[in-house]
């Protein structure tokens, strides 16, 4: 092993490339190893850790293993949002595969953001984003982009719109998740032009006051351009009409935006292109891997039916990139997005897809689906507990008959079992313990167990 004896030069000898490579991978190993009984979240302050972690590199090279040592005990404080008892938020646990495809993408460190310098590589990742457009049924020729997530796939999808149907006023309901909003404020616009229109008391986007909205704004003048719904909302994971908007979108000539960053990947499943209908008719769609896919953080895609509104909002010219022409029909990502340069995130996605198959997916996402419908059964069953939304996908909401504090004791009682950890929101202003079964390491065994905690918990 690497000692900090030796020099450690920045150009590894194929022998050191192994040798740490090794190293590192068995460091992942046990630590999915342990990952069963890691506690769900651990907080004990160690300042002599946090002092450990701030000293300054060395002059000369350190050692591995000690440097792993250090990195293990940093990622054992706080919350394991990669175990199977994190169900706050939306848990995705985070493929290794996707991992390993990272590994190999980073080392081998093409430059994507012009198809002309690696083109079969954009091939690659251009073949995946098709995929997607043909799995929510966007017509041929849909097309887009890989993203660090789903808040930097909406800003350019508003880019998009705004380059397409012109300055104006955009729907969206209490609801939406402020990625929205937060773009809409990224691009310039005005936070009067964000019109929010009421939902009705099953969390959804009511329809016909959207209408009269869009309509009473056009009567005084304003202009509607952009309509978003929402495929999975963020609190309870609701699902707006989408076929009703999509056709509200069109008969008003609005840019249709569906927000399906936690949703999306539903559309894997029979029960999720149900319920998620309607969705081809958008213009852009969001989705995030790292949610409904079971990716590592920092994996989002926009798809849209026209790449070239994404390409007239985006693109750019320098003297500097004056050798570099467009590949045939390939994409160049960097006039897709904001980013030129980025990492290849074509293999972090065929990869897992290739080698895992597309079935593994529409598995896991099934049983969750089947796992959500079983808590809501078990909580609204208990005398004790209000669950008054049944889960369009897997976000269970619920609480306590009682106060608001009361609700808040019983959330921090059942993360103090350290055996799972939930999260909570506000729904009309009355607060919900809220519970997502989404991660791929979370089955039965531990939903159960969960039930039993918050059970005992009340
Ligand atoms: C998580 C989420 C977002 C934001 O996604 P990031 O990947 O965190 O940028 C947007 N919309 C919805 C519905 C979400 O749940």
């Amino acid at each position: 092993m690497t000692t900090g004896e030796h020099a450690l030069p920045l150009d590894l000898d194929p022998s050191a490339v192994a040798r740490l490579g090794r190293h590192a991978v068995d460091f992942l190993a046990d630590w999915v190893r342990e990952l069963d009984t890691a506690p769900a979240s651990h907080y004990e302050p160690d300042g002599g850790l946090l002092t450990a972690l701030r000293r300054p590199p060395g002059d000369g090279p350190g050692n591995f293993t000690a440097l792993l040592e250090l990195f293990r005990q940093a990622a054992g404080q706080g919350v394991d949002t990669a175990g199977p008892g994190y169900l706050a938020y939306f848990p995705a646990g985070g493929l290794v595969t996707v991992a390993l495809a990272e590994l190999l993408a980073q080392t081998v460190n093409r430059f994507t953001g012009v198809a002309q310098v690696a083109p079969a590589l954009v091939a690659m990742e251009h073949g995946v984003l098709s995929w997607f457009c043909e799995r929510f049924g966007l017509p041929a020729g849909a097309g887009g982009l890989v993203t660090t997530g789903a808040s930097v796939a909406t800003l350019s999808a508003l880019l998009a719109a705004r380059h397409a149907r012109g300055d104006g006023t955009i729907y969206v309901t209490e609801h939406t998740h402020y990625c929205v909003a937060k773009a809409a404020h990224v691009i310039g616009l005005p936070a009067d032009r964000i019109r929010t229109v009421p939902a009705t008391t099953g969390l959804r986007m009511d329809v016909a006051a959207a209408a009269t909205m869009i309509a009473a704004d056009r009567a005084r003048g304003m202009r509607p351009v952009l309509l978003a719904g929402t495929a999975g909302t963020t609190s309870s994971g609701t699902i707006d009409p989408l076929a009703e908007l999509g056709e509200l979108a069109r008969e008003q000539d609005l840019w249709f935006h569906v927000d399906a960053a936690y949703g999306g990947g539903f559309q894997l499943t029979g029960r999720g292109r149900t319920r998620l209908r309607g969705i081809e008719t958008a213009d852009s769609i969001i989705l995030d891997p790292h949610k409904s896919l079971f990716f590592p953080y920092g994996t989002g895609l926009l798809l849209v039916r026209d790449p070239a509104a994404l390409h007239a909002a985006h693109a750019a010219d320098g003297h500097y990139l004056q050798d570099l022409s467009p590949a045939g029909d390939l994409p160049d990502f960097g006039h897709l997005g904001v980013e030129l340069t980025r990492e290849f995130r074509g293999l972090r996605l065929w990869l897992p897809l290739h080698l895992h198959g597309v079935q593994a997916f529409e598995r896991e996402l099934d049983e969750k689906l089947d796992l959500a419908a079983h808590v809501h059964r078990h909580l609204a069953a208990d005398p004790r507990l209000e669950v008054p939304w049944q889960p369009d996908l897997t976000v269970v909401l619920f609480r306590l008959r009682g106060t608001d504090q009361d609700n808040g004791r019983l959330l921090a009682k059942i993360n103090a079992s350290r055996r799972v950890f939930l999260s909570s929101t506000t729904i009309d202003g009355r607060y919900f313990l809220r519970l997502c079964v989404l991660s791929f390491r979370t089955h039965a065994d531990r939903v159960e167990e969960a039930l039993a905690i918050i059970r005992a918990a009340c």
